[in-house]
């Protein structure tokens, strides 16, 4: 079985631990000693219900989720919560602020990359609020164009009082991500914003898709939403995680009385929470192989184990970058401080390179090295299944094309 899987860095759905993948099978024939596969048991059953609070205590005790926030799993995907957060912050403002005309609601949006301004897109789409671009990212890139680094605090303008602020924490696509460091310049304004409001009630939601159980997550509990889909640090596609403050689990029907959009029953974060995940059947099969990701996570030392190794395994990558970009091979896509940890991006200059160096790497054994087809290039994508042995093979091969073009 080992032998024939490569190392595989695609952006996702991505690599998922060897030794996870060996209990789910055999999990797929025998759940929990049940004598019935997890794709066949009742979502209902006590086992299964055993192993859903498990699972949600996992990401609740790593990530530290206080009590005042829920933890649900849903489908959808990161796409469906783009438009279920509109809805959902919608009915809460209209409850909140019932005399208020469609126009003086205001829905805040930081863009920083591809998935943000997809988000951004979806939410004029729906319509029955103002939509704003709290900052946009191209307008401090080098060429006014792409999405290649986080904006300085200086330039964020936030409405007085959103009924949602916006933002992505990794940029997927681009390969930008908010820093973790609270003293760096890209880290994201929560002081800022905090001043300015409630902190308690920020109406503060957070795309973390691609960065989820990666490390932790800043000001957490500032957030009225976190969601993610599963398909890169986590598990396989088909679940999504919302973490949800207990002030944004509202009566949309209530809401939809005083004039809000209804909001379709399945996205509605009142029938998700209130039904603690199970108000029609989950996907079952991600649910449990993430389960399993989470154990073995808590079991290697939790979010402190894979925030240091994922920190060093960037930075091992971003390095062989840069002197790919001092011998004149390489040319990095994103500004200084801007870089994401979880997917590096780079441009391989020269007639047929990059060609040369996608068949170089799956010569020796490493796939999913393509850029995203909306911006071309390279991405490696070190998603916490990649070890600091991958990287090390990367970053070998990396530094022998280096040689090798330069000669
Ligand atoms: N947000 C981010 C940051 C992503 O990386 C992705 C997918 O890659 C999405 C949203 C969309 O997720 P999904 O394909 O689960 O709808």
């Amino acid at each position: 079985m080992t032998s024939t899987r490569v190392i595989n860095f695609g952006a996702g759905p991505s690599a998922l631990p060897q030794s996870v993948l060996e209990k789910a099978a055999e999990g797929l024939l025998n759940f929990e000693s049940t004598g019935i596969g997890i794709g066949e048991i009742s979502h209902r059953s006590k086992e299964f219900s055993a192993f859903l609070a498990r699972t949600e205590s996992l990401i609740r005790s790593q990530l530290n989720v206080p009590p005042t926030h829920h933890i649900i799993f849903t489908q959808g995907g990161g796409t469906g919560q783009f438009s279920a957060v509109v809805y959902n912050m919608l009915a809460r403002h209209r409850l909140l602020h019932p005399d208020l005309r469609d126009d003086q609601r205001t829905l805040d949006y930081v863009l920083t990359g591809s998935w943000s301004k997809k988000a951004h897109e979806e939410a004029i789409r729906l319509g029955g609020a103002n939509v704003h671009v709290a900052v946009d990212a191209r307008s401090y890139s080098k060429d006014g164009k792409a999405f290649d680094n986080i904006p300085p605090h200086a330039e964020y303008t936030f409405s007085r009082d959103p009924a949602m602020i916006y933002y992505c924490d990794n940029e997927t696509v681009d390969g930008v991500q908010f820093s973790s460091d609270s003293n760096a310049p890209t880290f994201f304004p929560f002081e800022l914003l905090k001043r300015r409001a409630n902190s308690a009630l920020l109406p503060l939601v957070a795309d973390y898709s691609s960065s989820f159980m990666s490390r932790p997550i800043p000001y957490l509990a500032e957030h009225a939403v976190i969601f993610a889909g599963a398909q890169k640090n986590l598990g396989p596609a088909g679940l999504t995680i919302v973490i949800m403050r207990q002030d944004c689990i509202v009566d949309v029907d209530v809401a939809a009385k005083l004039g809000a959009a209804p909001v379709p029953k399945m996205i509605a974060y009142n029938t998700l929470a209130d039904s603690k995940s199970i108000y029609n059947t989950p996907p079952v099969i991600p649910i449990y192989i993430a389960g399993l990701v989470l154990e073995r996570m808590a079991e290697l030392g939790g979010l402190t184990y894979f925030e240091d190794l994922n920190k060093r395994k960037a930075e091992k990558v971003y390095a062989a970058v840069r002197a790919g970009e001092e011998g004149g091979i390489f040319q990095s896509k994103v500004q200084q401080g801007s870089g994401s940890w979880m997917n590096v991006v780079f441009n391989i200059l020269g007639e047929g390179a990059e060609e040369r160096f996608l068949a170089g790497a799956e010569k020796e054994g490493m796939k999913g090295l393509k850029g995203h087809r909306l911006v071309g290039g390279i991405r490696a994508s070190l998603y916490n299944a990649i070890t600091a042995q991958d990287v090390d093979k990367l970053v070998a091969y990396i530094d022998k094309f280096i040689d090798d073009e330069g000669n």
